[in-house]
């Protein structure tokens, strides 16, 4: 099946005692047992619910995976995979890691052992260099947010490959629909399902999707054990939002095309970070991986003041000012301030991410429309 129709219809079956053509919300913690371990599949629900498990099959076909696995928000999914190793081990991941997924390494799974590294990902030689004997995951992101660089999957599935390490890929900000990294060989896609797989601004949850079976028995087992499940309402919300996704990608690339051509001919720009423009740095890659290039653009201010980013923002009457990303409405971030605050200024501005950087999560409005609240607010300043 093609894409648009696994989003429709994989997992998904007519309810088996009313026929309801959509998966009804299984709203119960528990489940009556005929006797003793007699069961129907179910046992509790979180160990297992039958929204939930629709939702899972479903992701798990999006990814073209064996096994999705969902957790009550996309940190909950990646402190699950961090779950996996032991004190002493060693992760590689990028130096413009999304702040949130920073944090839990640095400031909770350092307290317990594990090493990180931070390496700028889209050299994949300096990866290299950092691989020792303790080394047991790479972690990437592409494109990373919010610096919009692309990462070479295959490069770093070779390498992983090459050294026995599993590679995980947070595959937020593309969604399966413009890139699936099983394909490319990474071991681990994860989700913030939060953004566009929910799409629509009203859920918080995390998914991963992985093919090998042992994998993901072990990482089940950590879902089941620690126990950070979504709930069926989240489920049933999720699996109504992915029913469109396809087609709202293509729009959010198209929207996402329009708006950073227009800004890179404004005059007040500094600098647009978008995967698809022709001279984007790693533009072949992103080509080479991904259906389309989103709606995600990030672009910087001539003279980079803070004042002027705060002028622009509060002058948008459609891209509303909010953490998040990957809803059918516009919104704008200020990375230095909001997403990426718990990372120190001389490691974001070493990244490019400065004061003046703002974030734009282009929607699925009317594209003239959009363009015409950017006149508006650069006008201001
Ligand atoms: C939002 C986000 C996360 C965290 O997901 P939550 O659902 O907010 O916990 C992780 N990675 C990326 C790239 C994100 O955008």
């Amino acid at each position: 099946m093609k894409f648009g129709t696994k989003a429709i219809h994989s997992g998904v079956e007519p309810d088996s005692s009313t026929g309801a053509i959509m998966t009804p919300i299984y709203q119960t913690s528990t489940y009556v047992q005929r006797s003793p371990g007699d069961h129907q599949g179910y046992e509790y629900s979180r160990t297992h619910n039958p929204t939930r498990t629709a939702l899972q099959n479903n992701l798990a076909a999006l990814e073209n995976g064996k096994h999705g696995i969902c957790f009550s928000s996309g940190l909950g999914a990646i402190d699950a995979v961090i779950k996996l190793f032991n004190p002493g081990d060693e992760i590689i991941s990028t130096s413009d890691l999304y702040g949130g997924t920073y944090r839990l390494f640095t400031k909770v799974y350092e307290k317990y052992g594990i090493k990180f590294h931070f390496v700028p990902m889209t050299n994949v030689d300096l990866v290299a260099e950092k691989i020792n004997e303790n080394t047991k995951m790479i972690w990437a992101e592409t494109p990373t947010n919010p610096m919009m660089n692309i990462v070479d999957l295959r490069a770093l599935s070779k390498l992983a490959k090459g050294n026995n390490l599993l590679l995980g890929v947070d595959n937020t900000f593309a969604s399966p629909f413009l890139q699936n990294p099983l394909d490319l060989g990474a071991d681990i896609v994860m989700h913030s399902v939060t953004k566009y797989l929910g799409g629509h601004s009203d859920v918080v949850m995390g998914a991963l999707v992985v093919n090998e079976d042992e994998l993901a028995q072990r990482l089940i087992f950590i879902q089941n054990a620690c126990g950070a499940v979504p709930g069926p309402q989240d489920c049933f919300l999720v699996l109504r939002g992915i029913k469109t996704l396809h087609i709202r990608m293509e729009r959010h690339s198209q929207n996402g095309k329009t708006i950073a051509a227009y800004l890179k001919n404004h005059p007040k720009v500094e600098k647009v970070y978008w995967p698809g423009f022709e001279d984007h740095p790693n533009h072949d890659i992103a080509k080479s991986q991904m259906r389309d290039f989103g709606g995600m653009i990030s672009f910087s201010l001539k003279g980079n003041k803070l004042e002027d980013a705060r002028k622009v923002m509060e002058s948008f009457k459609l891209f509303s000012l909010a953490e998040s990303l990957g809803g059918v409405e516009s919104l704008c971030g200020h990375p230095a301030t909001m997403t990426h605050a718990s990372i120190p200024k001389e490691e974001r501005e070493k990244v490019g991410l400065v004061d003046s950087l703002i974030r734009l999560s282009v929607g699925i409005e009317d594209a003239e429309d959009l363009k015409n609240d950017l006149a508006f607010a650069l006008s201001r300043i």
